[in-house]
């Protein structure tokens, strides 16, 4: 690295914006490394990207916080929010994230104790002239002072951090040795401030287990903690409208991340492959095997092989939970709310009416049973407007005012009673798999394809664009960069090799992106980027316009 940036920057003052380019590179800052990544070409372009590199000894944190992968990732997201605070200028700008504790670019600790920032600098300007004097405080100043002041954390913070991340990681041990898809600790606060802000409602009511699916688990820090725990099968929440149903399910559904210690959600976890289910109707689809579901259409078309640029609500739902299966999830989480009703009932009325050789769609109902028995996949659907489920149920959980009761034994009596419905499939086949043709993703990572992410709603790559509205699992903008990201490198080094199954592909990816995941992606670009799971990569690919399938 070479020294005085800040001479540097000084003597730049009033020349040619261009000029900047020249403190490309390795600097020497008090005792940290400043690498001058990228350097934007005026004051209005996107801004450009440093990095800011303490080794073991100047970022100076205790040996054990950094002793485990879990441990890492908390205390990377803490030292992130930490530098977003001590920033007091909108000139430099770090992605802190929200609520969950996820692998991010923003911020990494290594396995030494040595520390990464990467953030956005926006370069003073005047005009198309250099502001060197206030460039040399901003990135001389400001940064390495505002790290320091972030790299100070107090012991107990620290600690509190490290410790939650061992709970959590010993919780998703726990509950998957146990058997179960899910845990709700008790006392968790589920529901949110709003729609748009996803921090912990403050003086909501606490979530209490009912007595017979309360289950123990023993935490390294925490000792003994009870909750709800989800068995494997089929989960129905049933309840009035407005009663917590959703709230209960959108838990499980982040379940499958982290939460930062006091997020409410702490000690609420879901298998990791759990996948949030919905209906799409505009998408396209691209030769997904739907035919469990869909048979017969009118159109006469091939539903093993199922093709379309504008999908149905049921269409688009049925082609959800197969692609989500493909890509080796084994739990589907299910509202009623963004559901497509005809895919998920049909009552005995109806069936009376229509027969069932004029109804090409075979409702989720009559699936389920040989999805969980014959398949081990498990599904938790929230439910309150039907109760044919009662009878493919495994158990039945009603909110009540916010209040999980077991209703299973009562809603097993009723279901004792004939309804006239006729079951109208007796067993569910896993779908075929398939192989992408790589010559239909190939431009995707072509030269220098930009990649743009809005927010959780879209992704574009050079002409295409991706809409992941429903991938509801997003956690915000940076996975989305994330997921961009994740697919250009399944294309360009070849996981998308036209002979890997689609499953074999997403194995060959969260391999090559699990320890270390988030430098190989930044390293194919320098941006805000959080790592997303293989099925939010699934999903996006699925979603493309131009995917194509061999055969
Ligand atoms: P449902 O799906 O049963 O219609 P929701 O889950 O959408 O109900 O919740 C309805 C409202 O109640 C939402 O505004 C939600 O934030 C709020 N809510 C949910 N759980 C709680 C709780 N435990 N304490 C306070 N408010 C809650
Ligand atoms: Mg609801």
């Amino acid at each position: 690295p070479r020294h005085d940036l800040s001479n540097e920057l000084t003597a730049l003052e009033g020349t040619s914006y261009g000029r900047y380019k020249s403190t490309r590179g390795k600097w020497w800052t008090k005792g940290a490394v400043l690498d001058i990544v990228k350097v934007q070409s005026d004051p209005f372009a996107p801004p450009s990207r440093v990095h800011l590199t303490f080794d073991t000894d100047a970022a100076d944190l205790i040996e054990e916080w950094h002793a485990t992968g879990e441990r890492r990732r908390a205390l990377a997201v803490l030292l992130a929010k930490r530098l977003r605070k001590a920033l007091r200028t909108r000139d430099l700008r770090i992605d802190a994230g929200g609520q969950e504790m996820l692998a991010r670019s923003s911020c990494e600790v290594g396995v030494n104790g040595s520390v990464v920032f990467r953030l956005g600098a926006q370069l003073p300007g005047r005009g198309r002239r250099i502001a060197g004097r206030e460039a040399a405080r901003l990135l001389c100043e400001e940064l390495p002072g505002a790290a320091d002041e972030a790299l100070a954390v107090a012991e107990a913070e620290a600690w509190k951090w490290v410790r939650h991340a061992d709970d959590v990681a010993a919780l998703r041990e726990k509950v998957a040795e146990a058997g179960l898809i899910g845990f709700v600790a008790d006392d968790s606060m589920l529901a949110r401030k709003s729609g748009v802000d996803d921090r912990p409602l403050a003086g909501g009511v606490p979530f209490a287990s009912p007595e017979s699916m309360a289950v123990t688990m023993d935490l390294p820090h925490a000792g003994p903690v009870r909750g709800m725990g989800v068995g494997p099968g089929v989960t129905l929440i049933v309840g009035g409208g407005f009663h917590g149903k959703s709230t209960l399910l959108r838990a499980l559904e982040s379940g499958v991340w982290d939460h930062i210690p006091g997020d409410g959600r702490d000690l609420v976890v879901c298998d990791s492959s759990a996948m949030k289910i919905r209906a799409e109707d505009g998408r396209a689809v691209t030769a997904v095997d739907v035919h469990a579901f869909v048979d017969h259409l009118p159109s006469g078309d091939d539903t093993a092989r199922f093709t379309t640029e504008n999908a149905s609500g049921s269409t688009s739902q049925a082609a959800a939970i197969v692609e989500s299966l493909e890509a080796g999830s084994r739990v589907l989480l299910i509202d009623e709310d963004t559901a497509a009703t005809n895919l998920m009932i049909r009552d005995a009325r109806m069936q009376e009416l229509v027969a069932k050789d004029r109804e090409p769609l075979t409702p989720l109902v009559d699936l389920v049973r040989s999805m969980a028995d014959d398949h081990a996949v498990s599904i938790v659907l929230v439910m309150g407007g039907s109760g044919d489920y009662m009878d493919v149920a495994d158990r039945v959980v009603m909110m009540d005012a916010y209040h999980p009761e077991d209703v299973t034994e009562r809603a097993k009596s009723l279901a004792a009673k004939p309804t006239g419905r006729v079951a109208e499939a007796d067993a569910f086949r896993l779908p075929r798999e398939r192989v992408i043709d790589p010559g239909s993703v190939s431009a995707l990572s072509r030269g220098k394809q930009k990649i743009k992410a809005d927010g959780t709603d879209g992704l574009r790559f050079g002409e295409s664009d991706v809409d992941v509205r429903s991938v509801e699992q997003i956690t915000d903008v940076s996975m989305t960069t994330g997921i961009g990201l994740a697919i250009e490198a399944a294309v360009r080094l070849g996981w998308i090799d036209g002979k890997a199954t689609v499953r074999e592909a997403l194995d060959r990816l969260e391999s090559e992106l699990g320890e270390g995941g988030v430098a190989k992606l930044s390293n194919i670009r320098d941006i805000d980027l959080a790592l997303p799971r293989r099925y939010e990569v699934a999903a996006a690919l699925n979603r493309l316009r131009e995917l194509q399938i061999r055969d």
